[in-house]
C-alpha cells in the first residue's frame, strides 16, 4: 500500500521523508515524556506542601478549629499564606463539614490553572475538621512547557544530525552507486560505454556493479563478433561481386557467341545443338543471378524503387516471356488482369516481374500437362492505394502438405529428387518471399499432390496519379459478330471474358467441324460471324486446314479469319501476309491490351501491315548503317560478341582495347555512341568517361554530349550509381541480349535515328 503510494518517488526523497517523520516523532515523544514526568513531580511537590501547610495550621490553630473561633483562624491563615504566591485559596471546615473560614486571592484565576488538595485535621487519629488548599499551577505549567520545548528542540536537533549522517551514508553507498550503475547500463545499451564501472557502495551493489561489468565485457565481445561478421559479410559480398563479374564475363562470351551462331546457316542438327547450348547457358545465368540475388537479400542490400508503371503490361510481359517454354510442353498459358486493376500503379516493376517470372517459371517447370494460369485481382482499394492479389496456378505435380511450409526457405525443395528431375537450387521461392515482404506484402501457397499448386502474393500498391492511356475506344468493331473456335475450356473461358469486356457478341464452339456447320447454318439466315477467332491447334483439324475449309466456300468470303497460336505453333499458312484469308493473327498468351487493336485491324483489313513493317525494317537498317558505335572493351571474346551483335542489328561498329585507346579514337573519329566496359587495364571505364566528360566541357564544340552506355558484369547494388556518377548515361548488365542492346542504343540515339529516317524517306521520295 505504502510502496504503491511512493513508487515513483526518487529513493533520495523517500529516505528524506522517512527521516523527517522519524525526527518529528522522536522530538515529540521526548517532549511528551518530559512533560509527563515533570507534571508528576510538581503534583507530588504540591501534595507535600499541602501536607506541610495543614500540619502548621493544625499545630497553631487546633484550638481555634475546635472552638470554631473564626477571627483567629482568619488571622492565622493570612499570616501563613499571604506571602505565598502559589496558594490561591484555603478553606477550613469543622467536623460537620461546615465552613469555618475561607481565604481567597484578590484576583482569582481560571479553574484549569488550579490544583486542589483536601486534608483532614487529626488529633490522636481522630478527625476534627478539614482543610482544602487550592494551588496556582500557572507558573509551574509555563516552566514545564518551556522545558518540554527545549527538550523537543534538543531531541530533534540530535536526530536531525543523525538523520543527515544516515542520509549521507545511504546516498553515498546506495543511491549514487545505483545511479552510476543505471548510467553505465544506458551507455552499454547505446554502445557508448568506455572502460569498466568503478563504484564504492554497499556490498550487494558492489556485486551488482561487478555483474554489470561482466555484462559489458560480454556485450563488447559480441560487438567485436558482429563487426567481424559484418566484415565477413562485406568480404562475402565483394567476393560475390567479383565472382559474378568473373562468371558473367565469360557467360557474355558464351551466350553472345551462341546468339551470333544462331544467325548463321546451320543444318537442323546444329540448330538444335545451339538451342540446347543456349538454354543451358541461360539456366546457368539464372543460377548465377539467383545466388547473387540471394546474397544481396542476406546482406540486407535489397533496394526497392517506386516508379509509375502499367501492371497489366508487366504481367502480360512475364506471361509472354514464358510462353515458349510453356508451349514447348504443350501447356495452355492463360493470363488475365481483372478490369478494376487496369490503372497505373507505383512500385518496383522489376522486382514484381522477378517474382512473377519465378513463380510462373516454377509452375511451367512442375507441370507436364494442363495449364498455367496467371491472374491479378483487386481485393480492395481507396483513393490512394489498391490491395492486389496475384495468383499463379498450375495443374502440375503439386506439393506434399508436409513440405508446404518449408518451400519458402532457402535451399529447400519439396522433394529430394526435385533437383535431379527438374533442376533448380531451391532459392527462387526464398528470394521471392523476401522480395514480397520487402515490398510490404505477403506470399503463400496451397497445393494438392497430383492436382496442382496455387502460389499467390498480396501487395498494396499506391495508385498512380497518372491515368492509363487506354488505346482509342474500339467503336468500329463493337457491332461485329465474333465466333470463337477453341477446344481448351480454360482458354475458351478467358477469351469469352476478354471479348465480353470489349462488348463483342460471341458464339463459342469447340471444334473446326462444329464451327463450319454453325457458319453454314448462319449463312442461310444471313447471320454469319464477321470474325472467326480460332485456335491453331484444334482438336479435330489443324488450324490451316480449318482456314482452307472456310476459304473453299465463296459464301464465307466476308468472314475475317484470325488464328490464335503460341509462337512455337505458328505455321506459315496462317501468317496474314502469306495467306490472304487470314486477316490478322493473335499470339498466345492473349494480351488483353492488344486484342481490341488486332480485331480492329482484322476488320479493316490492314493486312499489308506486315509489308509496311518489312519496309520500315529496311528503312531502319539503312538508318542504322550510318550510325557509328565504339566498343571499348579489353576482353577479345566480348569484343567479338559486341561487334557481332551490333553488326547483326545493322550498326557500324569499331573497337578500342582500353579506356585510353577509346579516348584517342573518340578524339580522332566521329562516333554516335560508346559502349564502355568498366574494368579495363591502362585506363578503366569510369576514368575514361570522366576524362571524356571533362574534355567535352573544354572542347570547342561545346554542348556535344557523346552517349556512353556502361557494359558492366557486376550486378551488385551501387554499380549503376557508380557508372552514372562517373558520367555515363546508362548501363547494360553482361551478359546482354541483342534486343536489349538495340533498345538501349535506339533510346539514346532516337533523335539521330529519326533524322536519318526522315532523310531516307526524302531520298526515296525524290527517287520515286
Ligand atoms: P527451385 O525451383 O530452384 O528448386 P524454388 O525455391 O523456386 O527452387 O522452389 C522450391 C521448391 O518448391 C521446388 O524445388 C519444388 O519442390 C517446390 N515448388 C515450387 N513451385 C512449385 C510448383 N508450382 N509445383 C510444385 N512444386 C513446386
Amino acid at each position: 500500500m505504502f510502496a504503491r503510494l511512493f513508487k515513483n518517488w526518487p529513493l533520495r526523497q523517500q529516505i528524506i521523508l522517512v527521516m523527517g517523520c522519524t525526527i518529528l516523532a522522536v522530538g515529540l515523544s521526548a517532549a511528551e515524556f518530559v512533560r509527563f514526568n515533570e507534571n508528576l513531580a510538581f503534583e507530588r511537590n504540591f501534595r507535600d506542601q499541602t501536607q506541610k501547610l495543614v500540619s502548621m495550621l493544625s499545630a497553631t490553630s487546633l484550638d481555634a478549629i475546635l472552638s470554631e473561633d473564626r477571627p483567629v483562624l482568619d488571622t492565622t491563615i493570612k499570616q501563613l499564606v499571604d506571602n505565598d504566591p502559589d496558594v490561591e485559596a484555603v478553606s477550613i471546615y469543622n467536623e460537620n463539614d461546615e465552613i469555618l473560614t475561607q481565604w481567597n486571592k484578590d484576583s482569582p484565576i481560571a479553574p484549569e490553572l488550579c490544583l486542589d488538595f483536601s486534608h483532614d485535621v487529626l488529633l490522636e487519629g481522630e478527625s476534627f475538621g478539614r482543610i482544602d488548599v487550592t494551588w496556582n499551577v500557572q507558573r509551574q505549567q509555563a516552566e514545564i512547557k518551556s522545558y518540554a520545548i527545549k527538550i523537543y528542540l534538543y531531541a530533534s536537533g540530535i536526530s536531525l544530525v543523525l538523520a543527515m549522517i544516515v542520509v549521507g551514508l545511504i546516498n553515498g553507498l546506495v543511491v549514487t552507486p545505483i545511479r552510476l550503475i543505471h548510467n553505465h547500463l544506458l551507455l552499454l545499451q547505446a554502445n557508448k560505454a568506455s572502460g569498466e564501472l568503478d563504484i564504492v557502495a554497499a556490498r550487494e551493489l558492489m556485486d551488482l556493479g561487478g555483474s554489470v561489468n561482466e555484462l559489458g565485457n560480454i556485450l563488447e565481445l559480441r560487438k567485436q563478433k558482429e563487426q567481424e561478421l559484418e566484415e565477413a559479410s562485406r568480404s562475402k559480398s565483394e567476393f560475390l561481386a567479383n565472382m559474378s563479374h568473373e562468371l558473367r564475363t565469360p557467360m557474355n562470351g558464351v551466350l553472345g557467341m551462341l546468339s551470333l551462331l544462331q544467325g548463321t546457316s546451320l543444318d537442323p542438327e546444329q540448330t538444335e545443338q545451339v538451342k540446347i547450348a543456349t538454354t543451358s547457358g541461360k539456366s546457368l545465368l539464372t543460377l548465377i543471378n539467383d545466388i547473387l540475388d540471394f546474397s544481396k537479400v542476406e546482406a540486407g542490400k535489397l533496394e526497392f524503387e517506386t516508379i509509375d508503371f502499367n501492371l497489366e503490361e508487366v504481367v502480360e510481359g512475364c506471361a509472354i516471356a514464358l510462353s515458349e517454354q510453356a508451349n514447348s510442353k504443350h501447356l495452355e498459358l492463360l493470363c488475365h488482369v481483372s478490369g478494376s486493376v487496369r490503372q497505373n500503379v507505383k512500385g518496383d516493376p522489376t522486382r514484381i516481374r522477378q517474382v512473377l517470372t519465378n513463380l510462373m517459371g516454377n509452375a511451367v517447370k512442375f507441370t507436364t500437362e494442363g495449364e498455367v494460369r496467371v491472374s491479378v485481382k483487386e481485393l480492395s482499394h481507396n483513393d490512394t492505394e489498391s490491395r492486389l492479389l496475384f495468383s499463379i496456378s498450375d495443374t502440375g505435380v503439386g506439393i506434399e502438405e508436409s513440405a508446404l511450409q518449408s518451400v519458402f526457405q532457402s535451399f529447400e525443395q519439396a522433394d529430394g529428387s526435385t533437383t535431379r528431375k527438374y533442376g533448380g537450387t531451391g532459392l527462387g521461392l526464398a528470394i521471392s518471399r523476401r522480395l514480397i515482404e520487402g515490398m510490404g506484402g505477403k506470399i503463400g501457397v496451397s497445393s494438392t499432390v497430383g492436382q496442382g499448386s496455387e502460389f499467390w502474393f498480396e501487395l498494396t500498391l499506391p495508385v498512380s496519379g497518372k491515368t492509363l492511356t487506354e488505346k482509342a475506344q474500339l467503336q468500329t468493331i463493337s457491332s461485329r459478330r465474333v465466333m470463337l473456335v477453341e477446344n481448351n475450356d480454360s482458354a475458351c473461358e478467358l477469351m469469352q471474358t476478354l471479348l465480353a469486356e470489349l462488348s463483342l457478341a460471341t458464339t463459342t464452339v469447340t471444334t473446326g467441324a462444329e464451327a463450319l456447320e454453325v457458319i453454314r447454318d448462319a449463312a442461310i439466315n444471313n447471320e454469319m460471324p464477321d470474325i472467326i477467332l480460332f485456335s491453331a491447334q484444334l482438336s479435330d483439324m489443324p488450324g490451316e486446314v480449318f482456314a482452307r475449309c472456310v476459304d473453299a466456300d465463296p459464301v464465307f468470303d466476308p468472314i475475317k479469319l484470325v488464328p490464335m497460336a503460341y509462337v512455337t505453333e505458328q505455321v506459315p499458312e496462317l501468317y496474314p501476309h502469306k495467306n490472304p484469308r487470314i486477316a490478322a493473327q493473335i499470339t498466345k498468351p492473349v494480351k488483353r491490351s492488344e486484342l481490341g487493336q488486332i480485331l480492329e485491324r482484322a476488320v479493316h483489313e490492314k493486312v499489308q501491315e506486315t509489308q509496311i513493317e518489312d519496309e520500315s525494317k529496311l528503312a531502319r537498317r539503312r538508318a542504322y548503317s550510318s550510325i557509328n558505335i565504339l566498343v571499348v572493351e579489353d576482353n577479345a571474346v566480348n569484343q567479338e560478341v559486341a561487334i557481332g551483335m551490333l553488326e547483326k542489328i545493322g550498326f557500324h561498329a569499331d573497337v578500342a582495347d582500353n579506356g585510353q585507346e577509346g579516348l584517342d579514337r573518340i578524339a580522332n573519329d566521329d562516333f554516335d555512341l560508346v559502349l564502355m566496359d568498366c574494368q579495363m587495364p591502362v585506363l578503366d571505364g569510369y576514368a575514361a568517361t570522366q576524362a571524356l566528360r571533362k574534355r567535352e566541357q573544354t572542347d570547342a564544340k561545346q554542348g556535344q554530349h557523346l552517349p556512353i552506355i556502361a557494359l558492366t558484369a557486376n550486378a551488385m547494388t551501387g554499380d549503376a550509381e557508380k557508372c552514372i556518377s562517373a558520367g555515363m548515361d546508362d548501363y547494360l548488365s553482361k551478359p546482354f541480349e541483342e534486343h536489349a542492346l538495340e533498345e538501349k542504343i535506339v533510346f539514346w540515339l532516337s533523335t539521330r535515328i529519326s533524322e536519318l529516317l526522315d532523310e531516307d524517306t526524302n531520298t526515296l521520295d525524290k527517287a520515286a
